[in-house]
């Protein structure tokens, strides 16, 4: 992709309403926009960004025999007067459509799903089910912030899992509490399984939070063993020794909440009166399990984990290119040309490669601003052509997280960035 033609641009200026690092780098370096608080458009490179989170998300959600489907948004008012949540969400957003009708838009997606597999599933034979969807969800936060990790409108990766008995729900919820870990690791994140509150239905639910200055909850985490518990549950404050192994001693963690999974037991199967022919006759209840991921809290927090002064740093999983790759302008109109062949032949050589390259093939531009745009912007291998590299038959390469740069000959850049793109992440930050 040409720098030149690409739609949605880097700005000098910071957005002077920026209340976070991720709001402000990311609407800076032109990956989304925002149309009011909570609300955000994204542009090419941030789009590039979500879909590839939420391609992750979907790749393990089918790991775990999860099936896709699509419900919709927008949903009438019966069942949540079944389930008697019309008035008890506090952030459901509320409207009236032809003939005075009411909706919700979608905040979560019990009222739909549960009516929607009960027409389906008719006996044990049919359960367990796991089905999952990825769409925007609505809620009326009275505080919309922080960029993407308080959205009005948000992306979600909700599922939804049906059982014929605990047993079986517990099963089913420990794998994919385990796989979401796979989930989170694969965006470049440390997630911290945390004990939460579980509402009415369950002892616990779980968390998983990403440590970060910027993050708005508590948590307290033994030193020792791992173990975490959420501060609004908490029976221990900082400082403690751990409740569980008895070794180490409690620490206070600022994070972010990015995803949630909970074990709903029977409480929306009973409302929709749903049961299952079991093996003998009887009518049996059905419990059910949800699994929430926010694909762009996700987003902004790796952003909030992943950046320094000048820029963000992507891990190459989601990084909206894996290259950037810079050519320097020469006025030169003979080596402006060679230039501009070598790194058209790199650009073609990498993508036939199955790499993606964003090219600054930018003419006006000076080789300082193409290059604190390339921080910015935060990909993670940076690829310079220039008259002087050209002399050595080289270009030279630059990883985002590193400060110097070294040259590489051209003839082996297409292998090298194989080899780079297949290796660990390294995602330190000077
Ligand atoms: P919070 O406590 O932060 O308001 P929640 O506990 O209400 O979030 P869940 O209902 O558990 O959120 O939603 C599942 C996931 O969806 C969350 O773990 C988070 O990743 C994401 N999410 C929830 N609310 C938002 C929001 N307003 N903006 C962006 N992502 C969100
Ligand atoms: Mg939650």
């Amino acid at each position: 992709m040409r720098y030149s033609k690409l739609f949605g641009r880097t700005s000098k200026e910071a957005p002077h309403d920026a209340d976070s690092v991720n709001a402000r780098l990311l609407v800076q370096a032109g990956f989304i926009n925002q149309l009011a608080a909570g609300i955000y458009t994204y542009l090419p490179l941030g789009l590039r960004v979500l879909m590839k989170i939420k391609t992750i998300v979907r790749q393990e959600m089918d790991a775990v025999d999860g099936q896709e489907v699509l419900m919709p948004a927008l949903i009438p008012k019966a069942p949540w007067e079944t389930t008697k949540r019309w008035d008890a969400i506090d952030v459901l957003f509320k409207l009236k459509g032809a003939g005075d009708k009411e909706f919700a838009l979608g905040p979560t997606h019990e009222e739909v799903v549960t009516p929607l597999v009960q027409q389906y599933v008719k006996s044990y034979k049919d359960l367990p089910v796991s089905v999952y969807q990825i769409q925007d969800k609505f809620r009326n936060e009275p505080r919309a912030k922080s960029g993407l990790l308080r959205g009005r409108e948000f992306a979600m990766k909700d599922m939804y899992s049906f059982h014929t008995s605990l047993a079986d729900l517990e099963h089913y919820y420990d794998r994919v509490k385990q796989q979401y870990l796979t989930v989170f690791s694969r965006c470049g994140l440390d997630a911290i399984i945390t004990e939460a509150s579980g509402g009415v239905f369950s002892k616990y639910s779980h968390e998983y939070q990403v440590a970060t200055p910027s993050g708005e909850d508590l948590i307290y985490q033994c030193d020792a063993c791992q173990w975490a518990v959420n501060r609004e549950i908490a029976q221990v404050k900082k400082g403690d020794a751990c409740p569980v192994c008895g070794k180490g001693i409690v620490l206070e963690i600022k994070a972010i909440e990015v995803g949630n999974i909970f074990k709903l037991s029977t409480r929306f199967a009973d409302d929709f009166g749903f049961r299952v022919a079991l093996e003998d006759g009887s009518a049996g209840k059905v419990w059910m399990g949800c699994y929430g991921f926010g694909p762009s809290r996700v987003m902004g927090s790796i952003v909030e984990v992943h950046h320094d002064d000048a820029g963000m740093l992507w891990p190459k999983s989601v990084a909206p290119y894996h290259v950037h790759l810079v050519s320097l302008s020469h006025k030169d109109e003979d080596v402006k040309r060679q230039i501009d062949e070598a790194a058209q032949d790199m650009h073609d050589e990498l993508e036939a490669a199955d790499v993606e390259v964003l090219w600054d093939d930018r003419e006006e531009v000076r080789a300082g601003e193409k290059f604190a745009d390339a921080d910015l912007i935060g990909i993670p291998l940076r690829l310079v052509v220039s008259e002087k590299t050209l002399a050595e038959g080289s270009c030279e390469w630059k990883e985002r997280h590193e400060i110097d740069a070294r040259l590489v000959k051209l003839k082996d850049v297409q292998e090298q960035t194989k080899e780079w793109l297949s290796a660990p992440e390294r995602l330190t930050s000077h």
